[in-house]
């Protein structure tokens, strides 16, 4: 359905108040959910900024043409705000909208999706990345389920104070959309998110889109060599099944007895919990990775007191953090090359690092004396300094950045307690070395279900055994992305695809160009499926395996969340971006069984 919409004044109401606006709006039919999707920006407005700031609100947008109810939201640099909303829109369409529906007939008219092309799980990086290849490609014929009522994934669900990436973000963002209004070179999540949010209009996904939509089942079906899917809102089947499902997306809880008899507030760092405020109380965080040490320095103002339990210190880099200029964003606007230059200088310089981390893990004893010089800097009294020094090789476990956790544990309402949490008593938290302490909130910075994919027991492949069993405890994909027994599924961020030392986005793009390929190679063949085989599949990870060995994880002395209960690594890519590439430009017809419907099974 092509694109309709509006550009010029408009008055936007918000309870009593009225603001004389100049907007852009556009939106289209979706056949999904049977409404029209409508969305665009309202130009910069002093008294709209200033009455506003960067809150979320509704109210009525007022065109020439017609009105309609609207979410106001995400100012970006230049005051800018998005506009949005759902059936009629403020403006004159040539489509026949359909009549309005109340919510429940709708629920009952969406139950049923039919068939598509390709169904995609999930709407972080990884999803939409997807599905914008799809589109690129010219591709319609293909929907994607999302379990959440927004966008964004790992930047929608994890809102705790203080979250932002820790690659810089003209690194963390696709290639082919730059952002030149990055507000700071570490960008805080709500920018990620809205980052996300511009992307999925941009490329007009959201008609692609079915929130509210969770995939609870997904059954290859030989007989028509299909997908079968279950969702919390109906069945619908696909001939490719992509599954963009996370690989930290499911919240881990730590094994602690007890936890049941805490009094008061417990949450998980990726599910903050905004309405409990915390000035003034007791906080126990327990973990010291990624998401804790960005959490500590955040909150530990306004708490009375905090008590950090830590397992296992991290090595902490200094996070060269600072707001990007007018200058800057005037040139990335204007000059776009210089944005790109840019990108190319970080990721050439991260790159560059890989070799520690695959090959040659001595070489960490430079940046381990910047970190350490950085602790030195940093925690004065030698007592702390001593519980926070690592005593495995750097990168072992996810190298972290930050400026302010240190100097946040060295003030007075901060208490490290250098041994994990065991058991909660009522209040009284326990470590496994005994120590004990007071709280009135725990807050879980325990990390995901990274190397036991939960979506993996949801999906029966040919011999209707799920993926969670054909793996055990051992995850293994063909180029991190197809899976032997799993025909026409492809896995997005899949096993062994995490990195060390660079962006994820940089994975996530050559993963969906394989999937653009495999697309494409199947149309070529007119086939119904792609199978990977057993031996390509085995010769593919033992290859990983054998590179494994020199890394700094098998051989840095630490556990980390990046290895299996064998001690075998199934995360992460023990190589460059640039062999990732390599690996995954084209699909190797060497290493698929192609299925056609009236023969079964084929060599190519
Ligand atoms: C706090 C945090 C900070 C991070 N910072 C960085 C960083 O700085 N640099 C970096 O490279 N990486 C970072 N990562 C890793 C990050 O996860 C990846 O970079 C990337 O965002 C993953 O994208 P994704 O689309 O694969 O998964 P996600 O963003 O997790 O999206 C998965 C989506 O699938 C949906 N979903 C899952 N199961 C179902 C289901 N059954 N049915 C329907 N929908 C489902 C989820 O709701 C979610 O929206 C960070 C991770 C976290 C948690």
């Amino acid at each position: 359905m092509d694109e309709q919409g509006y550009a010029g004044p408009a008055t936007l109401a918000i309870g009593p108040d009225r603001y004389e606006v100049q907007v852009e709006l556009r939106g289209a039919f979706q056949p999904i959910d049977g409404r029209f999707h409508w969305y665009g920006r309202i130009a910069a407005h002093d008294g709209l900024a200033a009455a506003l700031g960067s809150a979320r609100v509704t109210g009525t947008l007022v065109t020439p043409e017609g009105q309609a109810a609207c979410e106001v939201s995400d100012p970006d640099p230049w005051r800018r705000y998005r506009v949005s909303g759902r059936s009629t829109p403020p403006f004159a369409v040539a489509t026949d909208l359909p009549p309005e529906e109340d919510e429940e007939d709708e629920q009952d008219a969406a139950t049923v999706l039919g068939h598509v092309r390709v169904a995609i799980i999930g709407t972080g990086f990884g999803g939409l990345g997807a599905a914008i290849a799809l589109r690129r490609s010219g591709r319609r014929d293909f929907v994607i389920l999302e379990r959440a009522d927004s966008v964004g994934g790992t930047w929608r669900d994890n809102t705790y104070p203080g979250c932002a990436c820790d690659v810089p973000s003209h690194l963390y963002s696709f290639s082919f959309a730059p952002n030149p209004a990055w507000s700071r070179s570490f960008s805080p999540q709500p920018e990620i998110r809205r980052y996300l949010e511009d992307v999925t209009d941009d490329y007009e996904l959201r008609r692609h889109i079915r929130f509210g939509t969770e995939v609870t089942e997904a059954r290859w079906d030989a007989g028509v060599a299909r997908w079968r899917l279950s969702t919390s809102r109906g069945a619908l089947s696909a001939d490719v099944l992509v599954s963009a499902a996370g690989p930290l997306s499911a919240p881990a809880l730590p094994d602690v007895s007890g936890l049941d008899t805490f009094p008061g507030e417990v949450f998980h760092s990726a599910r903050w919990n905004h309405d409990y405020d915390l000035a003034g109380k007791r906080v126990a965080v327990v973990g010291t990775g990624a998401s804790a040490i960005q959490i500590v320095p955040a909150i530990q103002p306004a708490v009375s007191e905090l008590t950090l339990f830590q397992r296992t210190p991290a090595w902490i880099m200094p996070r060269r953090d600072h707001r990007i200029s007018g200058p800057e964003h005037w040139l990335y606007r204007h000059v776009p090359v210089t944005q790109r230059l840019a990108r190319t200088a970080l990721h050439v310089s991260r790159e560059a690092l890989v070799g520690a981390f695959t090959r040659r893990p001595g070489r960490m004893r430079a940046a381990q004396r910047v970190a350490l010089a950085h602790l030195a800097r940093s925690v004065p009294d030698p007592d702390l300094r001593r519980a926070l020094t690592p005593d495995y090789v750097m990168g072992c476990k996810r190298i972290l950045l930050s400026g302010d956790f240190y100097p946040a544990l060295t003030r007075p309402n901060v208490r490290l307690v250098t041994s994990g949490l065991a058991k909660v008593e009522g209040s009284t938290l326990i470590a496994q070395d005994g120590t004990t302490a007071e709280a009135d909130v725990l807050i879980l910075a325990t990390g995901f279900h990274a190397i036991d994919m939960p979506l993996a027991a949801r999906i029966y492949g040919r011999d209707g055994a799920t993926l969670a069993r054909a793996w055990g405890d051992d995850m293994q994909a063909l180029r991190g992305t197809s899976v032997a027994g799993f025909p026409n599924l492809c896995l997005i961020i899949g096993p062994n695809t995490g990195l060390g030392h660079n962006s994820m986005i940089h994975i996530i793009e050559a993963q969906i160009g394989y999937l653009t390929d495999y697309l494409a190679t199947l149309d070529r063949l007119d086939a119904a499926a792609l199978e990977a085989r057993a031996g390509a599949q085995q010769r593919w990870c033992a290859d990983i395996e054998r590179r494994m060995g020199r890394t700094v994880w098998a051989t840095g002395g630490c556990v980390s969340w990046y290895l299996n209960a064998a001690g075998r690594n199934p995360t992460l890519w023990p190589g460059s971006i640039r062999e990732f590439r390599r690996a995954t430009r084209r699909v190797d017809l060497s290493e698929y069984d192609v299925l056609r419907m009236n023969s079964p099974r084929s060599s190519a």
